[in-house]
């Protein structure tokens, strides 16, 4: 196969980036988008994780200005679970429960108490409502430990705008593929125009248009792990209330529920499992729990949590829902979709844009089992949640099915927060580490065989250590006055 063209079915948020990323990175490529206006976009999918500004801000290098000024973001430092039997944990991308101190025994794990629930910088921001150090010329300190609350039509703005800085041309019409031995042949339109091209990325969402249906790729159901197959959607405008640099993700009766803070509106999400509460009592549920959202506002979305068999057939390759999808529970699919699209950018320019089969093999190798990692790495959230006592949670804790975390746990319950084995127990895709499962069990308290008993003077400087950090973060910036800073003429942009 050689590839000189690719058109991109669907223009949510996967097409966009596929998009983007291919024409930034491989510019004399014809790219082309075709969307059904018909069909719309999703619309949800407004927390990312540290790997997102990574991907446009390093990778496709472009300006992080621009994306401020237009996709207006706030900062997210990690997430914040009510979750368990402590009130409170935070998850953080500063990778802190692995950490070790020169002054300690042992990582930092062995020393997490309700007391102090931060770790380092990372947490001990998050627990005071702060997101950058504050300089001495009353500007922010940026830090790369961070990911971004940004609303979807925002953000399918500002992908559009880049898309068509580039001359990606967009494509209004609702087409159906036709098939031939090389996969997909065409994409029709209503009026009988035939779009074709060398390769075809499927980002129809959850549709899956090309790859489920046209190429009938079966289907990998994740429902033995992730029981959850709807949300419904609903927030209010801010008003006072404090912009917090997190996620908060909460226990709810038959799931959980998202809290995500954009500057002028609070995003909340309930995701349920249908088997154990209809969509009425889901919505009651979270209009209980949110007075302020208005009851007329709320929106039900439907999902299936899983992935298809191989992602990249003949010439169709799967971006975003279309290829697979899990609940954001960390908040990772815009994630899925930058390492899919840059390891297809990759690819093809180190094929110098002819593909072989034993490349497009690895592609399947590695995306699949990065779907099934995050799979894994979220079935530790429901197993271990001992919060509430519902029928949804006694079947989370009795029946979800760990599959290769399973290794981890039991490495975790004989040896406690060691992180010994480390990167032998994760596949190379993994972005959580070893210490985001550490979190995760730290902060829902599972109990292991190896607790530390901590020296006198191991207690004290942690205690020291803990109110140190306490103080220096109560220096910082928080959300709101970072903003603020963002659009001062005084900060230079490098
Ligand atoms: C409840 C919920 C919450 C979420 N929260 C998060 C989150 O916090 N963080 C995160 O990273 N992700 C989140 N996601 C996931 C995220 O929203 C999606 O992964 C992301 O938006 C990508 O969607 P998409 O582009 O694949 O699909 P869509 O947005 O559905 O786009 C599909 C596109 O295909 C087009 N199309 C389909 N069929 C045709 C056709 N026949 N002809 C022409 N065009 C066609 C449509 O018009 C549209 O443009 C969430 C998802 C759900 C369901």
């Amino acid at each position: 196969m050689k590839v000189q063209s690719i058109v991109v079915l669907g223009a949510g948020s996967a097409g966009l980036m596929a998009a983007l990323t291919l024409k930034r990175k491989l510019p004399h490529l014809d790219v082309r988008v075709v969307r059904s206006p018909d069909i719309g976009i999703i619309g949800v999918g407004e927390g990312t994780t540290a790997v997102f500004p990574r991907h446009f801000f390093e990778y496709l290098k472009l300006s992080p200005q621009t994306f401020y000024a237009e996709a207006e973001p706030t900062w997210k430092l990690g997430i914040k679970f009510l979750w368990g039997p402590r009130s409170h944990f935070f998850y953080s991308f500063a990778f802190e429960f692995e950490k070790r101190l020169p002054e300690l025994a042992r990582n930092n794990g062995f020393y997490y108490s309700d007391e102090f629930p931060w770790l380092g910088n990372a947490s001990v921001y998050m627990a005071h409502d702060r997101c950058f150090p504050r300089q001495p010329n009353g500007l922010p300190q940026f830090h790369n430990n961070h990911a971004f609350h940004i609303e979807n039509h925002r953000l399918a703005g500002w992908l559009e705008r880049r898309c068509l800085e580039l001359g990606i041309v967009l494509t209004d019409a609702t087409v159906r593929p036709e098939t031939g031995p090389e996969g997909i042949a065409a994409l029709v339109t209503p009026s009988g125009e035939r779009i074709t091209a060398d390769l075809y990325v499927d980002s129809s969402g959850f549709r899956s248009e090309l790859l489920g249906q046209a190429l009938g790729v079966p289907f990998v159901s994740y429902a033995d792990t992730l029981f959850c197959d709807r949300a419904v959607i609903g927030g209010w405008v801010r008003t006072d209330e404090p912009i917090h640099p997190y996620t908060v993700a909460e226990t709810m009766d038959a799931g959980w529920a998202w809290q995500i803070e954009h500057e002028n509106f609070i995003n909340r999400g309930y995701v349920y499992s249908s088997s154990f509460i209809s969509d009425d009592d889901a919505r009651a549920e979270h209009l209980r729990k949110n007075p302020r959202i208005p009851a007329d506002k709320t929106r039900v979305v439907r999902f299936r949590a899983g992935r298809h068999q191989q992602l990249w057939v003949k010439n169709v390759v799967g971006i975003g829902n279309a290829a697979g999808f899990v609940e954001p529970l960390e908040a990772t699919a815009l994630q899925v979709i930058c390492v899919e699209v840059s390891s297809l950018a990759d690819s093809l320019i180190d094929s110098v844009c002819e593909p072989t089969p034993t490349l497009v093999d690895l592609y399947n190798r590695y995306n699949t089992a990065a779907w099934d990692d995050i799979r894994d790495f979220l079935a530790v959230h429901y197993r271990f949640n001992t919060r509430l006592d519902t029928p949804f949670w006694r079947a989370a804790r009795n029946d979800v099915a760990l599959h290769r975390a399973e290794g981890i746990v039991d490495f975790y319950r004989e040896n406690g927060p060691s992180v010994v084995a480390g990167s032998a127990l994760l596949h190379p895709s993994n972005s959580f580490g070893m210490d985001g499962y550490l979190a995760m069990l730290v902060g829902q308290a599972v109990p292991h065989g190896k607790p530390w008993n901590a020296s006198a003077n191991e207690l004290r400087y942690w205690r020291e250590r803990s109110l140190k950090l306490a103080a220096y973060a109560q220096t910082g910036m928080t959300v709101k006055e970072a903003l603020t800073a963002l659009r001062s003429p005084n900060l230079k942009w490098g």
